[in-house]
């Protein structure tokens, strides 16, 4: 596909400055915005209003009205209005993967072949888990009876910003809750044209409102809020403990998908030559601002040469520029303040006595503006050491050396987090029996292909709860038991 141009790309600068609430766009409280910075140009692109509690407070009591009429609607309703907003987001494919691009400039191929379509699945899939779920079961002459918890919070982030909103709403409304979304103030403009596009689909009024704004002013309001049912929050530890605390008063649910520091063991049968470029290329992919990243590669010590061969190779390889050029895999980090902490780790390597493969700190040769990383690979990593420990979040891989497979799991499960983890190699009955001892929420065997209904979320610090599939879906459920029902 050829290069589009950005003109492409529409949020209307009008509605840029409302929020969504009660079915219609609407002013702000207060007069107040937030700029949107592109960058791969460092240029404000956008203002965006900034919302405080009293907008919360509208867009809670909208959501609250509307909840007993969506909650009594029925599986086919729901499951129409879901079909009709995954066709409407595969119909807006390019508008919506050009404002990805500018707001968290992501490659523009990637966000067309990653982020919109795989956005789209999971308004496919909680359609599909709808139409399948049993919402009474009889256990004896006891009725359990699944419905939904009510006005849910949803707090998104910017790395995966249409992809992170979909994952809530879509069940959430599938469930039969209604919703206010608060997504990243960095990445505010795919979700107004979300916002744009869920209304016309016709969705009825306060079932799905939009807040933008910041995480103290507006996050922190929805998590205190008395008629909130539960918050979904995707971000960082700090934030995800920030909002547990404000939640905890009211005692309403909160389930968090927090940050990850993903292991991926290379056991000795492993077939390196592509373990290892497939392992280096799903640790920097969306520029290594995934929280599930493979950033840890663990690989046998008398195969280190080797893999530090093939890894340089395929990261020198990755073609690193202006996202809207179709042939680059990574565009910029997302925002000025990550790429200074990608290049505070990168130094933070370095000084603790990690050996730089390749890449390194400093911005691209001949991209002086933008915020472009040079993607970069440590060897001899010791598992101690921050950059085996902290989530870097940007274009850098650990590569960390073992003598047994003991060892292999010992540092694997070394780490404060348990997303996600990866396990290579040929005989499947090992490759399965190390999986079992990996205390994480997701191990992936062999680079499998996407399960959209494969339940995601942490063990420890990575979160609580699940997102996707029939686990992400029951996240919005309470559990009634009509005892003597039968
Ligand atoms: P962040 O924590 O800065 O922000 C995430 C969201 O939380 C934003 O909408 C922000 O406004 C809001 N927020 C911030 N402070 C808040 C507060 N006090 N109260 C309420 N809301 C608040 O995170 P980020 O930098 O946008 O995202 C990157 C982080 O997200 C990484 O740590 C990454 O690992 C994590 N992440 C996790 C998953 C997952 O599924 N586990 C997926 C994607 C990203």
């Amino acid at each position: 596909m050829t290069t589009q141009p950005s003109a492409s790309y529409r949020v209307d600068p009008h509605t840029a400055q409302l929020f969504y609430i009660d079915g219609q766009w609407v002013e702000p409280t207060q007069p107040a915005s937030l700029a949107v910075i592109n960058p791969a140009t460092e240029q404000v692109v956008a203002e965006v209003a900034s919302g405080t509690g009293a907008d919360v407070d509208r867009a809670v009591a909208a959501a609250r009205r509307a909840l007993v009429g969506w909650a009594a609607t029925s599986v086919a309703e729901r499951a129409g209005f879901l079909e009709k907003i995954h066709g409407l987001i595969l119909q807006r494919q390019e508008v919506l993967a050009q404002a990805l691009s500018l707001e968290m400039g992501a490659a523009i191929s990637f966000a067309r072949a990653m982020h919109v379509p795989l956005a789209a699945e999971h308004v496919r899939v909680a359609r599909d888990v709808l139409l399948d779920y049993s919402f009474q079961t009889l256990q004896g002459s006891t009725a359990v009876v699944r419905e939904p918890i009510g006005v849910c919070g949803l707090i998104t982030p910017w790395n995966w910003p249409l992809y992170q909103i979909t994952a809530k709403v879509a069940p959430a409304i599938a469930a039969g809750c209604t919703v206010v979304l608060k997504p990243s103030e960095l990445s505010p403009l795919s979700a107004l044209l979300f916002a744009q596009l869920v209304h016309d689909a016709g969705l009825p009024a306060g079932v799905f409102n939009l807040v933008n704004g910041s995480g103290p002013e507006v996050g922190a309001a929805m998590a205190a809020h008395a008629d909130i049912d539960m918050i979904s929050i995707t971000g960082s530890n700090r934030a995800g403990a920030l909002v547990a605390q404000a939640a905890a008063a009211t005692v309403k649910r909160v389930t968090q998908e927090l940050g990850g520091k993903s292991p991926n063991i290379l056991l000795p049968d492993a077939d390196f030559a592509k373990a290892v470029p497939l392992g280096v290329m799903s640790a920097l992919r969306n520029v290594g601002q995934s929280c599930s990243a493979p950033t840890r590669m663990i690989v046998p010590r008398q195969r280190l040469a080797e893999v530090e061969a093939l890894a340089a190779a395929t990261a020198q390889g990755i073609v690193v520029g202006d996202p809207q050029n179709a042939q680059t895999v990574l565009g910029p980090i997302a925002n000025r303040a990550q790429y200074d902490r990608v290049q505070a780790m990168i130094d933070a390597g370095l000084s603790e006595g990690a050996r730089l493969v390749c890449g390194g700190p400093g911005r691209v040769e001949g991209l002086p503006k933008g915020f472009y990383a040079r993607p970069t690979v440590f060897s001899e990593v010791d598992p101690a050491m921050r950059i085996a420990q902290e989530e870097i979040f940007g274009p850098v891989l650990c590569i960390l050396a073992y003598d047994s497979l003991d060892e292999a799991v010992a540092i694997a499960n070394h780490t404060v987090y348990g997303l996600s983890a990866h396990v290579q190699g040929q005989d499947l009955d090992q490759v399965r029996a190390v999986a079992a001892r990996i205390r994480a929420g997701q191990v992936l065997l062999n680079y499998p292909t996407w399960n959209p209904m494969a339940p995601f979320g942490g063990y420890k610090r990575s979160g609580n709860g699940r997102e996707f599939g029939v686990q992400g879906f029951e996240e919005y459920l309470e559990t009634k038991a009509i005892v003597g029902f039968a």
